[in-house]
């Protein structure tokens, strides 16, 4: 059973590369392009190819991204499947724009705004996909948390306090989790925008520790509808939208330095995050490090199994981040 289920993750993992755009700064500094998209699943870099289920090159659009990689979950989460995004790259190369989009166009209209990310996106087509469907009893809810040294804080709520995880008869639980019913994309986009401003304000979270923490903004739909008999069938999905810690901080964790171990501790998630992707991807591997971190933990239901995950890595092109694009690349590779 084991290796089947196993056999069930490898094909539920999608890997994806996305090329951001020389920033106008690096342009006047004369910053080279090493990076280039030989096809739709290809990318070379200083004579090495690399290779992915698919490459968005620089000019690629939000819309584009979203249509490719992530509307196709939005069925899945409504027949009942948890679905995991993660955005994984260097600090700088487009994790957040991806994810969330720019700041001011999530709550003004983002429906013209090219610039939205992925959960507005999300939002506005699972509310839509229901009622094409015409399945009209359901609830959403979502919750936005993030994760810095390994503790949990709410981003939905007042409290500052970090929340603790807990098991209940149905799984694992986030202690206090404040989980908001949304009953149209507008809501959901408040609280994503209510989060985001949580975030920059909170005193613990300067902006160069907010590059070592991980959010994750979850989006969950219940819902019930009658089969031919006349039965109630609950369907119960979710969709996990993960903005990672800047995988910078994996790679100075090698060093052997005190700084650098405390970066390590600062992010067991992301380490931990990258063998359990591996050991699910193996077919040989049978024990999933699920329980060494937080991220891991809360994401146990969403990762392997019947469920399934794209993992976006962002790159830069500029050979100022060469060596940090390797990491990336194969980092991502390997969760192939
Ligand atoms: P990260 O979250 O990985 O640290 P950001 O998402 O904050 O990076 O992106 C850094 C800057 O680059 C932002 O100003 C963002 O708007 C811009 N940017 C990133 N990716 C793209 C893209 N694909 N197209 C246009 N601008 C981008
Ligand atoms: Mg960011």
């Amino acid at each position: 059973i084991s290796s089947s289920l196993q056999h069930i993750s490898m094909q539920n993992i999608k890997v994806v590369v996305r090329v951001r755009p020389i920033t106008h700064n690096e342009e006047e500094q004369n910053v080279k392009n090493i990076v280039k998209c030989l096809t739709h699943k290809e990318i070379l870099m200083k004579e090495k190819k690399y290779s992915f289920d698919r490459v968005f090159k620089p000019t690629a659009s939000q819309i584009e991204l979203y249509i490719n990689v992530v509307a196709p979950l939005i069925k899945d989460v409504i027949s009942g499947y948890n679905c995991t995004v993660f955005a994984y790259g260097q600090t700088g190369t487009g994790k957040t724009y991806t994810m969330t989009g720019d700041k001011c166009s999530i709550i003004k209209n983002w429906k013209e705004d090219e610039d939205a990310g992925i959960i507005p996106r999300a939002a506005h087509h699972l509310f839509h996909e229901l009622d094409r469907m015409k399945i009209n009893q359901y609830t959403i809810k979502v919750s936005y948390i993030e994760l810095y040294n390994e503790e949990i804080r709410d981003l939905l709520s007042n409290d500052e306090n970090a929340l603790q995880l807990y098991n209940d008869s149905k799984g694992l639980k986030i202690n206090g989790l404040n989980e908001v019913t949304c009953f149209n994309s507008a809501d959901v986009c408040r609280e994503l925008q209510r989060g985001i401003l949580k975030r920059q304000v909170a005193p613990t979270l300067m902006n160069h520790q907010s590059s070592r923490s991980h959010t994750v903004f979850t989006i969950s739909l219940s819902t019930t509808e009658s089969n031919l008999a006349g039965e109630d069938i609950l369907k119960y999905g979710k969709i996990n939208l993960v903005d990672l810690a800047g995988s910078e901080n994996i790679a100075k964790a090698g060093c052997k330095d005190l700084r650098a171990q405390e970066l390590a501790n600062i992010n067991k998630s992301l380490l931990t995050l990258g063998r359990v992707i591996q050991s699910l991807a193996d077919k040989n591997q049978k024990h999933i490090p699920y329980r060494d971190s937080k991220l891991t933990r809360i994401l146990q239901d969403s990762l392997g199994g019947n469920t399934k995950t794209v993992i976006i890595a962002t790159v830069s092109p500029a050979h100022t981040s060469h060596e940090e694009t390797a990491n990336t690349l194969e980092y991502a590779m390997r969760a192939r």
